[in-house]
C-alpha cells in the first residue's frame, strides 16, 4: 500500500492541496483547489494520471464544507493502494521558535495562534484549517510547515529594527516569509545549478505576494519581507516598504481605525491601488491604460532598487533567479528589471519554477523516514 501525504494551504477564499507519494521521489499525484470561498465557489482538481474535474459549488459554502469536498474527492477518486499517512499545512508565521516542520497537537495550535496579529490575513485561515482537518481526521498526524522557518538563519543584524529594546524583545523584529518558495529554490539550485550554490544568489519570488531573498551556500542570508508580509517589494494589492510616517498621518487625517487601515495597506494597495484597474500583471500588460503601465513600471522599479539592497548584504551577486507567477511568466516585467541592472557586473540569469507544495512534502517525507522508518 502506498503511503500518501495531502499538503493544504487554507487561505481567506481558498484552499488549494497537492497529494504526494511518501515513497520514493515523494512524485505529485493529485492536486486541486477550492477558489471564490464567499464569493463564487469553484471546485478544479486532477489526478496526475486522469482527465480534470472542474464544478461551481453552492454559493454559501464555508471553509468546513470545502473540506469536506476535498475529502470526498480523494474518497472518490483513491486508489485501493492509496493510504493517507498525514496532511501538512502551510503555516505562514512559525515565530521564532518554530525553524522546521512540527507535527502539530492543540497546545503547538494554540502557541502559533499568538502569532495571529503578525499576519492577520493569513494566519487564522492557516490554523482554521488545521482545526477543521483535526476534528474531522483526529487519527490522521497533521504537520505544520512554516514560511518563516528557512530565515531563522539570519544574523542579528539582519533581524533588527530600529526601535527601543523593550518593542524589540518583545518580537518586533523581522522574520520574512516565502521562506517555503526559497528552500526549494535552494534545493534546485543544489541539483540543478551546483556551480551557484556556494555563489552569492539574490531570488526574486514574484507572486501575488512579492519579495527577494539573499542566499549564500544554500542558506538565506537577507530578505526583503519583515515582521509582517507587508513589507520590501509592493504586492498585488499589498504596499510594500512604506514612509511610516505617511501611515501615522493616514490614520490622523483620515481617522482611519487600525482596522481600516490593515484593510486599504493589505487590500486595496500596490498593483491594484497604483492602477486602480487590477492586481493581475498579465491584464495590466494587456491594458491600453496609462495607469496600468505605470503600476507595473513601479512594481519593477522597486523590484529592481531592492535586488541592489539584497546585492550589499551578499558583497555581490553572482545569479539571479526569478520564481513565482510573474517572475516564472512576464517577460515584460524581467526585462524592465534587468534593464535597470544593467550597470552591475555580470550575473547569471535564471527562471526556476516555485514549487512550495513540493517541499513540504520532500520535509515531511525526511519525518516519516526518520520516525516511522518507511
Ligand atoms: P500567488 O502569490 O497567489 O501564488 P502567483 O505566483 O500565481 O500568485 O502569481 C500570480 C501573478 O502572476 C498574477 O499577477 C498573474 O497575472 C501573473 N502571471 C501569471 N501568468 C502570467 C503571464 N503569462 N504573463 C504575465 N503575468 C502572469
Amino acid at each position: 500500500m502506498t503511503a500518501v501525504l495531502l499538503t493544504v494551504n487554507t487561505g481567506s477564499s481558498s484552499i488549494k492541496f497537492s497529494l504526494f507519494n511518501l515513497y520514493n521521489d515523494s512524485s505529485l499525484l493529485a492536486e486541486g483547489k477550492i477558489s471564490g470561498i464567499g464569493n463564487n465557489p469553484i471546485f478544479s482538481a486532477h489526478r496526475t494520471d486522469d482527465s480534470a474535474t472542474k464544478e461551481s459549488l453552492p454559493l454559501h459554502i464555508s471553509h468546513e464544507d470545502a473540506i469536506e469536498i476535498i475529502l470526498d474527492w480523494l474518497i472518490k477518486n483513491r486508489e485501493t493502494a492509496w493510504k493517507l499517512a498525514g496532511v501538512a499545512h502551510r503555516i505562514v508565521h512559525g515565530g521564532v521558535k518554530y525553524n522546521q516542520p512540527v507535527r502539530l497537537t492543540p497546545d503547538i495550535l494554540d502557541d502559533l495562534r499568538t502569532l495571529n496579529p503578525l499576519a492577520p490575513l493569513h494566519q487564522p485561515h492557516n490554523i482554521a484549517g488545521v482545526d477543521i482537518f483535526m476534528s474531522k481526521k483526529p487519527d490522521l498526524m497533521q504537520f505544520g510547515c512554516f514560511d518563516t522557518a528557512f530565515h531563522t538563519t539570519h544574523l542579528p543584524l539582519f533581524q533588527a529594527m530600529a526601535l527601543p529594546e523593550k518593542f524589540r524583545s518583545e518580537g518586533v523584529r523581522r522574520y520574512g516569509f516565502h521562506g517555503l518558495s526559497y528552500n526549494w529554490i535552494s534545493q534546485c539550485l543544489r541539483k540543478e545549478y551546483p556551480h551557484l550554490i556556494e555563489k552569492r544568489v539574490v531570488v526574486a519570488h514574484l507572486g501575488n505576494g512579492a519579495s527577494l531573498c539573499a542566499l549564500k551556500d544554500g542558506i538565506s542570508v537577507d530578505t526583503t519581507m519583515g515582521m509582517t508580509a507587508l513589507d520590501g517589494l509592493p504586492m498585488g494589492t499589498r504596499c510594500g516598504s512604506i514612509d511610516p510616517g505617511a501611515l501615522l498621518y493616514m490614520q490622523r487625517e483620515f481617522g482611519l481605525s487600525p482596522d481600516q487601515l490593515e484593510h486599504i495597506l493589505y487590500e486595496e494597495s500596490g498593483l491594484k491601488g497604483l492602477s486602480g484597474l487590477t492586481n493581475d500583471v498579465k491584464e495590466l500588460e494587456n491594458s491600453s491604460q496609462p495607469e496600468a503601465y505605470f503600476a507595473l513600471d513601479y512594481f519593477c522599479l522597486k523590484t529592481a532598487q531592492f535586488i541592489a539592497s539584497m546585492t550589499v548584504s551578499l558583497g555581490g551577486m553572482d545569479a539571479l533567479i526569478f520564481t513565482g507567477g510573474i517572475g516564472e511568466n512576464s517577460e515584460t516585467v524581467r526585462k524592465n528589471i534587468l534593464n535597470r541592472l544593467s550597470f552591475m557586473p555580470n550575473f547569471e540569469t535564471h527562471i526556476i519554477p516555485a514549487n512550495e507544495e513540493r517541499c513540504m512534502a520532500e520535509e515531511i517525507q525526511h519525518y516519516f523516514r526518520k520516525e516511522l522508518q518507511l
